[in-house]
């Protein structure tokens, strides 16, 4: 996390990367489906061709039939009879031309072959034979009629042949056409799951790392505004921090109806221990004496870092004699030996904060000027003050 309260880099990276994922897998899906509607539609359309080439087939084959029974009545007959045999012949000869016609149109391919060339060939000869011998009426030879007949009925033979083929290959095609339709499906089935997974398990993934980043930046947010409102050498609250509160206890103390007091303590030549010690030694110091301190104060109390070497109680329902017996119990807490002196001052209930900081800081003041290591209430000055007990 930045200080603007960004995610930091690898928690981003990780959460765009996902949405990045996210979408290629909506983009991919979206071309799959696209696709799998245009393959859709053309195997439909082959699917519809097979079954139409099937049925022509079928039509075809019935026609043949026709042919080869109608065929089969020339034979024995003559006169009338054979002359109505040899119109129901024609009749159904053509028939099954218009129906391989048909089929030519439905299938060009499937005429490609030469049985159903000879086929062809065989149904109009077989026509022409028929008609002259409509035309021929009572002069007709039957038996030569017949004679030529059968050599092209044999050849006729190569119809039925031809339309069995294209039957089976229709079959084949509509069986091909199910069976790639139910791939499909199955396709479309294990797609529609997987991109169901694969969604669930990023919408999964996304919300942990939402969570874990929220989560994140909401306990650093917790630790920066813990940062702004603390001391950074010390641990104990900044200027900042006593600038906010201390009206605010102002507030309190006038509601509630009690003291309220404030002490200004500051270390006693602590330039000369800096000198003698060393900065680090003193910087040692500074925070041993202020967490000792701390540990003193009651949860409604405030120990701030003025700045520098100087340090400022809040302390709330407490007056100035309950505050001097306070400082006396502190003065032993800072290590080294080292003193300190002390300002006290009582809120009045009029002055503002700065007032009431400014008379807490001329006591100290008064404390410096006495001799440092004691402590001078506010208007109590010109008083003389005690010195602090020293540590022994
Ligand atoms: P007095 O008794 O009059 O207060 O004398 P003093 O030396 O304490 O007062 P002065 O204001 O002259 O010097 C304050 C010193 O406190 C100066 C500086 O070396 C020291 N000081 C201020 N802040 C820090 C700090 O953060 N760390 C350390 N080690 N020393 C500091
Ligand atoms: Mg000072
Ligand atoms: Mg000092």
């Amino acid at each position: 996390m930045g200080l603007t309260g960004q995610p930091t880099s690898p928690v981003r990276w990780t959460r765009n990367g996902l949405v990045l994922a996210a979408i290629l897998l909506v983009l991919a899906g979206g071309l799959f489906a696209v696709g799998a509607a245009r393959k859709e539609a053309v195997l439909h359309e082959r699917y519809a061709q097979a079954l139409e080439l099937a049925s022509r087939s079928l039509d075809a084959q019935q026609a043949a039939s026709r042919v080869n029974r109608d065929l089969a009545r020339i034979s024995g007959r003559s006169g009338e009879a054979l002359a109505e045999a040899l119109q129901r012949l024609a009749e159904s000869l053509e028939a099954l031309g218009g129906e391989l016609a048909t089929l030519q149109r439905t299938e060009p391919e499937a005429f490609a072959g030469r049985e159903l060339a000879r086929a062809e060939e065989a149904t109009a000869q077989l026509l022409s034979l028929a008609r002259e011998g409509q035309r021929q009426g009572a002069a007709v030879d039957p038996a030569q009629l017949r004679s030529r007949l059968s050599v092209a009925a044999g050849e006729l033979e190569a119809v039925g042949h031809a339309l069995g083929n294209l039957l089976a290959a229709a079959r084949a095609r509509v069986d091909e056409a199910a069976r790639i339709e139910q791939r499909s499906d199955n396709i479309a089935r294990i797609s529609v799951f997987a991109a169901g997974a694969v969604g669930l398990a990023l919408g999964l993934l996304l919300t942990v790392v939402a969570w874990r980043s929220l989560t994140t930046n909401a306990s650093l947010m917790t630790q920066l505004s813990q940062l702004a409102r603390e001391d950074a050498l010390t641990g104990v609250a900044n200027r900042r921090t006593l600038d906010e509160r201390l009206p605010q206890e102002m507030a309190r103390s006038t509601r509630h109806k009690y003291a309220l007091t404030v002490v200004m303590i500051d270390l006693d030549h602590f330039k000369r221990f800096n000198d003698r010690r060393g900065h680090a030694a003193g910087d040692a110091l500074l925070r041993n004496a202020a967490q000792a301190w701390l540990r003193q104060l009651r949860p409604s109390d405030l120990l701030a870092r003025y700045g520098g070497e100087e340090f400022t109680l809040v302390l709330p329902a407490c007056d100035e004699n309950q505050a001097e017996r306070m400082v006396e119990r502190l003065q032993p807490l800072v290590p080294e030996r080292q003193t300190f002196s002390a300002g006290i001052a009582t809120w009045n209930g009029l002055d503002g904060p700065r007032e009431l900081l400014a008379a807490a800081d001329r006591a100290l003041l008064q404390a410096k000027r006495g001799g440092r290591n004691r402590v001078v209430v506010s208007g109590r000055e010109p008083q003389i003050s005690l010195p602090l007990k020293l540590v022994s």
